[in-house]
């Protein structure tokens, strides 16, 4: 066994990535190991302040910085973060980058000999790394056990060639419940259409994964039961559900001050919640990437008028007074401004979202958001974009039933579908007023309390934590150590 284990936890160059990932090693720390998170110079301020506050609280937690190579990988200067990349073909200079960060990982390894290298499954190239010096590579997809089946399934079978036309449902196969999903909502890389940089780095992202040592996933095992057995005993994975990380932000100040510095006073936020009814508020917001164009915003600001909800919206494309003036309704800003707060940038979302006022949330369905409601007991109107956010609906509106769709149908990055105002605020009606809210609301209430418990003492997240730090610990000792494809029964 060894004395104390020293983890290094390496993020991708997005919050959907860093967030959780500075969470999970804080969970690490709080619970004795010893955590170390790499990352680059314009990510390292999200990370030093959180890390500057657990070191108070007596936590083994550090930080190493390696420079990005932004101009040796063809890229402007300065660039770092996925969401700096104003088009899809500055992607394979930025994975191109990401693969050039093997040699200066490897030489923090070196140096400091950790006992286990958590990455992104963004960066295969991890797993032959920790493999160089004796170490067990965990994954980390930072996704469910639900979409995680789901995309394997989808990778596996082709369903979609047996359709005829985007819009034509079809089941994904061998999952635990029939959950249908059309072409046009399965995104254009998992149906292989395209062959690119990124498809190759995602069959190179499934090899490393199943010669690496786990995956770890930041859910419990409440919330998706049948999801993470398919995960681990039918498709094979050793994987530990030690999730929700984020629920390790207990004070309102770790609650606010997350990725980037919010464009609203914390204060002012709370003073303007405090002032509404329990469960009046809506939440729209749409994650860290994603980007509408004028038409879906000014779609946006009617359908919420229309419901006659208070909300708090929050609009990362609205540059200036100007900028909004050519997609908001006209006098719209004046005629919510008692209703409506609209924040223009960054929100100190999980602050919002931990407020007695929000009864619901509009959301993109990114697994962090998800998370997040779940967290909080808050239902959700979903809106999945892109990545795995399909999958994430499928969950809460088929399989959880505490999320509303109001109909999104295209994957993409980019607005191809305008979802109509009157779509919006039905799908807000629905969650928010009636007989059927009431239950979905209920359901809600009921996760939140099991997320909590998954992570007390006794709890799933909790004992499944124990085991992963176990088996790390003897790691070294074991005479065989075992790689993910020989776990038990992988479907070939
Ligand atoms: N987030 C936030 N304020 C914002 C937008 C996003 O704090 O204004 C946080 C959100 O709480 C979540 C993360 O950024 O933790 C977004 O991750 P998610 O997986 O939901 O979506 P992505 O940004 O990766 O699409």
């Amino acid at each position: 066994m060894v004395h104390q284990l020293h983890v290094f936890f390496f993020p991708f160059f997005a919050h959907g990535h860093m967030l959780p990932t500075l969470d999970m090693a804080k969970v690490f720390s709080s619970r004795g190991a010893k955590a170390t998170v790499i990352t680059t110079p314009l990510h390292a301020p999200v990370f030093n302040k959180a890390i500057e506050k657990c070191k108070q609280l007596g936590f083994d937690i550090s930080i190493r910085v390696v420079k990005f190579p932004a101009v040796e990988a063809g890229l402007p200067e300065g660039t770092e973060s996925a969401d700096q990349l104003i088009s899809d073909d500055m992607l394979p200079n930025f994975f191109l980058a990401t693969r050039l960060l093997q040699e200066p990982v490897e030489q923090l390894l070196q140096e400091c000999r950790p006992h286990c290298l958590v990455a992104d499954f963004f960066f295969p190239w991890a797993t032959d790394s920790a493999a160089k010096y004796g170490i067990p590579r965990l994954l980390f997809h930072g996704s469910s056990s639900f979409a995680m089946s789901a995309s394997e399934s989808v990778w596996r079978n082709k369903p979609y060639r047996n359709v005829s036309s985007d819009d034509e449902p079809f089941v994904i196969p061998d999952l635990p419940h029939d959950i249908y999903i059309t072409r046009g909502q399965v995104s254009t890389y998992e149906r292989q259409e395209v062959e690119n940089e990124f498809t190759k780095m995602l069959e190179q992202v499934k090899e490393s994964e199943l010669r690496s040592y786990g995956v770890i996933v930041n859910s419990f095992y409440e919330l998706e039961p049948d999801y993470a057995e398919h995960y681990t005993k039918k498709l094979g994975r050793r994987a530990w559900h030690v999730g929700p990380f984020v629920l390790i932000n207990k004070e309102a100040e770790d609650k606010a001050e997350r990725g980037k510095k919010s464009a609203i006073d914390q204060l002012q936020c709370l003073e303007w919640l405090d002032k509404q009814k329990p469960n009046s508020v809506v939440y729209v917001c749409f994650g860290s990437m994603s980007n509408f164009n004028a038409a879906q915003l000014h779609e946006i600001a009617k359908g919420l008028e229309a419901s006659g909800q208070q909300f708090i919206w929050v609009v990362r494309n609205c540059v200036d007074e100007e900028d909004s003036k050519r997609w908001f309704p006209e006098g719209f800003e004046e005629r919510t401004k008692e209703t409506g707060l609209i924040i223009k940038g960054w929100a100190p979302q999980l602050l919002i979202l931990g407020h007695e006022a929000v009864g619901a949330f509009v959301t993109h369905c990114g697994w962090n958001s998800t998370l997040e409601g779940v967290s909080c007991g808050v239902p959700m109107v979903t809106w999945p974009l892109f990545a795995e956010q399909f999958f994430n609906e499928k969950l809460l509106t088929n399989v959880l039933k505490i999320g509303v769709g109001v109909g999104a149908q295209q994957w993409s990055r980019r607005t191809t579908q305008i979802i109509s105002a009157e779509a919006l605020t039905k799908a807000v009606d629905r969650i928010m007023d009636g007989e059927e809210a009431l239950n979905i609301r209920g359901r809600a209430k009921a996760l939140k309390e099991k997320a909590r418990k998954a992570l007390e003492e006794g709890g799933s997240s909790y004992s499944d934590f124990n085991t992963l730090v176990e088996e790390l610990s003897t790691y070294h000792h074991a005479s065989k150590k075992p790689s993910l494809s020989e776990g038990a029964n992988i479907l070939t």
